[in-house]
Order: structure tokens, then C-alpha cells, then sequence
């Protein structure tokens, strides 16, 4: 039995019943430029889409779900001018494009798991499809809509007259032209499809094609790769809000001029996550990654149910107060889940009734924050059997994603060190012998370094910890507390920068 399930669609600026074409139900949603880590804005995004693939499963659909990863293309201006995001990247780090794509790609993947984000079904590289890129310019070529400059193969977005429709430009002020640079474009909003290597500079990703050496246009990479790996017309395609102006707009435009079909039923676009009234960026003072959050002593999922705050399409304030009060509420809805009674029964008749009002709201084109607040509803109604309490729990949660069953242990031990000071250590996990005596000496360290007022190696020492999300905090009864992650145990890497502080 399927559940009838809305969702707004930008291109009609309507919330409509969701009916696919496709089975499995095809989504493509727009992933990370591997240049540098995501911040928690991007991972908002994300959120988004899980959440959006999750109910769509609990709704009774199959869900073929690819997002993209960027790693080569992407200029850092919309206008098709300044330097490839990758190449500028790999400058900075010092490093190859390939070693950064693979470096931020699993960097990623790490960040998408931490989130409970279901894993995509495939993850095509840019790289990987160049010759569909090729293939789609030359259709378009074939098809009178490109035109040559010194620089590349471009759209001629003249051609395509309902350009505008989809994010509602002003034909008008385009043609006044807004402050972007022209270069040799014939119109303002005309882009770039394949653009050629420079002549003085050797790039170190570059591909031959029949119209020179160069690199595909970030546009053009997601049309080809969604064609490549979903049916058309595609079922949903997601992204960020920033998307809608200039990226899916060119997508749809020369999607819909090689295939002359209709390229996506349903476009999903999340609102932003803001900083201070303004977007979170990866450049300026706002950008903040889960492992800042950490640092703070904030768990991953304590983010996602900061999410769960607002609608996704409604801008969401990042504030420390918001998120620590997130995390609060995680652990309350956690200790409210009643213990498991492995002899209980419950009836399926029940469960199904209890969970209308939770499922109502996902399928209300995921309208989570009253979906979390039904639930709690559910927990705190007393006349709800335990049993049937715990099974509600357990399947929104698999919308939900905040692990509510299982709550992390804490392995808790008072040690006393040879200056006779206290040090609790609570962690998430058991700790190795190894990891515990490191743990013990650098604290020391770091008290006799403040002892002789060396605040030089004690700061350094508390960033190398709040780098690897250990949280340390002197209490007021002398007692030196520190907060350990399952991460900095599970994770090779992480266990060997303790070494490095
Ligand atoms: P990028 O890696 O810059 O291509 O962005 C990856 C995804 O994050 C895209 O879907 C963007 O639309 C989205 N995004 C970028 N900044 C934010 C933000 N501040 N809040 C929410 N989503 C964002
Ligand atoms: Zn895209």
C-alpha cells in the first residue's frame, strides 16, 4: 500500500501529490565540489534530501537515489570566468586535483554516514563521464544551439525561449544586463559548456575534444550525468535554493534542447542554513563543519534534529544556543523511548493508528518539525502501552534517521593521575589501554604547561583535542573532565593524530 505523499514543486510553485513515472522512483541530486570539507550549511542540504528519499521509502516506493560528486569544472565565478574550484584547491593544499578529490570525497562519505544519511545508490564522478558530456555539447551542436568564442563551446540561451519560466527571470533585466562579466557571450544568461585549457597555463585535468582541449561546464556535467544513470523524464532533482537562478535553470535548458522531452517532473530545493543574516559560505569567518561541532561537544545527530527545527523550506538561524537546545532535546526524546521488553507484544493495528498523525505531517511535504512534535506527543501519552511506545519509535526513526533506540553508552572512569589530580574520562566507546595513557599524559602536559604559564602548548593542545572532538573541562571541584568521541577510537586516522599533538 502506498501513502499519498506531497511535495512542493519549484517548477509550479505548488505542493503536488507525488505520483512518479518511474520505478524505481528516479532522484538525482546535486553533490559536493570536492575542493574543500562541507559545511554544515551544504549538510543541511543533505539532511534534506535523506529525509526526502527516507519518507518516499516509507511511503512504499523504491528509490534510486544518485548524487554527484563534482571534481572538475566547477569555476569559482557563475559567470564562467575565474579558476576552477578543484585546480585552486589543489594549489592551496599543496597537493594534486586527484589527491584532493579523493581527499574531500571520503571526507564526504565520512560526514554523510555520521549524519545517518543512507547511502546514495551511486556517486558518479564527473570525471568518470566526460565522454556523455562530450556526446550531449555535440547533440547540441547538431541541433544549432552553441556557438564558438576564444574560450569555449557556449549555450546559446536565445534558442530556448522559455529560458526564463523556471526561476521566474526577468527577461528584461537580463538583457539590460546585470553586472557579470560578458566576455564574448552573446547574451548575459548564455553559458558555457566546454571550455578550452588555457593556452598559458597547463591544467591537470583536461580532456581532448572535437572542438579542442579543454573541460566540460559544470551545468552540462549533471545533465549528463542524470541522463546517464536515471530515466527522463527524472522523478525528482534536488539542490540547494542557490541552484535555481542559474545551475538547474541551464541544466533544464540544454537538457530539454538535446532530448527535446521534458527533463525533471518534480524539483526539490532546500532553503539555507543562515549565519548572522547571511548564508553560510566556504569563504568568510562562518564556516562551520561537523567537526567544529564536535570540538564543542556536539554529536553529529544533534545537528540533524537542530534540522528538524525549521521546514526545509524555511532559511534555519545556526545559533550555539539552537544547537545546544538540540541537543538537549535529542537526548530527552531518547531517554523517553521506554526500555526494550523483549516479552511484550504489541498490536499492528495500533502502531498503524498511533503513527497516522507522525506520517501525516512527513508525507505534508515533509513537514518535520510537527512529525517530531507528534511524536513526542505519542511518548507522553499515558495511556500508550510501553511496548507500543518503543515500536512507534522505532519505525519513525527510520524516517528520522537520530538513531532513538540506540543510545550511545558512555564507559565512564574516575582515574587519578601522579600529581593526585582527578580525570574523568567519559567516553562513548571502551577505551584501548593505548588511548587512555596517551589521553592521561597529554593532559598532564597541558597542566603543567599552564602551571609554568606556557599558554602557548596548552592552547595548542586543546586545539589538537578539539580538533579530534574531545572536549576537556576543568570543573570546579579540581576535577579535570574530558569528553571522547567513538570516533577518535573507531577511526585509525583519528587515534594516530592523537600522536601529532
Ligand atoms: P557546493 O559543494 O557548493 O556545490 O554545494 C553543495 C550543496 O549545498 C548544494 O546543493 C548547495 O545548494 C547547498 N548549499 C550551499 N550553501 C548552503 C547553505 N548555506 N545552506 C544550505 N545549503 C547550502
Ligand atoms: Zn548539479
Amino acid at each position: 500500500m502506498r501513502r499519498p505523499f506531497y511535495l512542493y514543486n519549484t517548477a509550479t510553485r505548488k505542493k503536488e501529490l507525488f505520483e512518479p513515472v518511474n520505478d524505481p522512483v528516479g532522484m538525482y541530486c546535486c553533490g559536493p565540489t570536492v575542493y574543500n570539507y562541507a559545511h554544515i550549511g551544504n549538510l543541511r542540504t543533505y539532511i534534506f534530501e535523506d529525509v526526502l528519499k527516507r519518507a518516499l521509502v516509507a511511503s512504499g516506493y523504491h528509490v534510486k537515489h544518485v548524487v554527484n560528486i563534482t571534481d572538475v569544472g566547477h569555476l569559482t565565478s557563475d559567470a564562467d570566468t575565474g579558476e576552477d574550484k578543484m585546480e585552486k584547491g589543489a594549489a592551496r593544499e599543496g597537493k594534486s586535483v586527484w589527491e584532493i578529490s579523493e581527499f574531500f570525497t571520503r571526507k564526504f562519505l565520512e560526514n554523510l554516514q555520521a549524519l545517518n544519511i543512507l547511502k546514495p545508490d551511486v556517486m558518479p564522478r564527473a570525471t568518470d563521464h566526460i565522454k556523455d558530456m562530450i556526446e550531449l555539447v555535440s547533440e547540441l551542436e547538431r541541433r544549432g544551439f552553441t556557438y564558438r568564442t576564444s574560450d569555449g563551446i557556449y549555450f546559446d540561451t536565445t534558442r530556448f525561449p522559455s529560458y526564463c519560466d523556471f526561476a521566474g527571470l526577468d527577461p528584461s533585466s537580463l538583457k539590460a544586463g546585470e553586472r557579470v562579466e560578458m566576455g564574448e557571450k552573446r547574451s548575459v544568461t548564455d553559458f558555457a559548456l566546454w571550455k578550452f585549457s588555457p593556452s598559458d597555463v597547463k591544467r591537470q585535468m583536461e580532456w581532448d575534444s572535437p572542438w579542442g582541449i579543454g573541460f566540460p561546464g559544470w551545468h552540462i556535467e549533471c545533465s549528463a550525468m542524470s541522463l546517464a544513470l536515471l530515466s527522463q523524464p527524472i522523478d525528482i532533482h534536488c539542490g540547494g535554493v542557490d541552484h535555481i537562478r542559474v545551475h538547474h535553470t541551464n541544466e533544464i535548458a540544454q537538457t530539454e534542447a538535446a532530448t527535446g522531452k521534458k527533463f525533471v517532473r518534480f524539483w526539490a530545493h532546500g532553503e539555507f542554513l543562515v549565519v548572522e543574516k547571511g548564508k553560510m559560505a566556504k569563504s568568510g569567518g562562518n564556516f562551520i563543519t561537523l567537526d567544529t561541532l564536535a570540538g564543542e561537544g556536539i554529536p553529529p545527530l544533534a545537528y540533524r534534529m537542530f534540522c528538524f527545527t525549521a521546514h526545509y523550506r524555511s532559511p534555519l538561524a545556526f545559533g550555539w544556543e539552537g544547537i545546544r537546545a538540540a541537543a538537549n532535546s535529542l537526548e530527552n526524546l531518547r531517554k523517553a523511548v521506554p526500555a526494550q521488553d523483549k516479552e511484550a507484544t504489541f498490536d499492528e493495528k495500533q502502531v498503524v493508528a498511533l503513527l497516522e498523525e507522525f506520517y501525516t505531517h512527513v508525507c505534508d511535504d515533509l513537514n518535520m518539525p510537527r512529525a517530531v512534535a507528534s511524536l513526542w506527543d505519542l511518548l507522553h501519552n499515558s495511556s500508550v502501552e510501553a511496548a507500543l511506545k518503543r515500536e512507534c519509535v522505532r519505525r519513525a526513526d527510520f524516517v528520522l534517521g537520530l538513531d532513538l533506540l540506540n543510545v550511545p553508552e558512555h564507559h565512564v572512569e574516575i582515574v587519578t593521575d601522579a600529581d593526585g589530580v582527578k580525570i574523568k574520562l567519559d567516553a562513548e566507546t571502551q577505551l584501548p589501554d593505548t588511548v587512555r595513557s596517551t589521553l592521561l599524559s597529554l593532559l598532564q602536559k597541558r597542566r603543567n604547561a599552564r602551571a609554568r604559564k606556557d599558554f602557548g602548548t596548552a592552547d595548542r593542545i586543546r586545539d589538537g583535542f578539539a580538533g579530534l572532538g574531545i572536549v576537556v573541562k576543568d570543573l570546579p571541584d579540581g576535577t579535570t573532565e574530558c569528553r571522547i568521541p567513538s570516533a577518535v577510537v573507531s577511526d585509525p586516522d583519528k587515534t594516530a593524530s592523537l600522536h601529532d599533538i
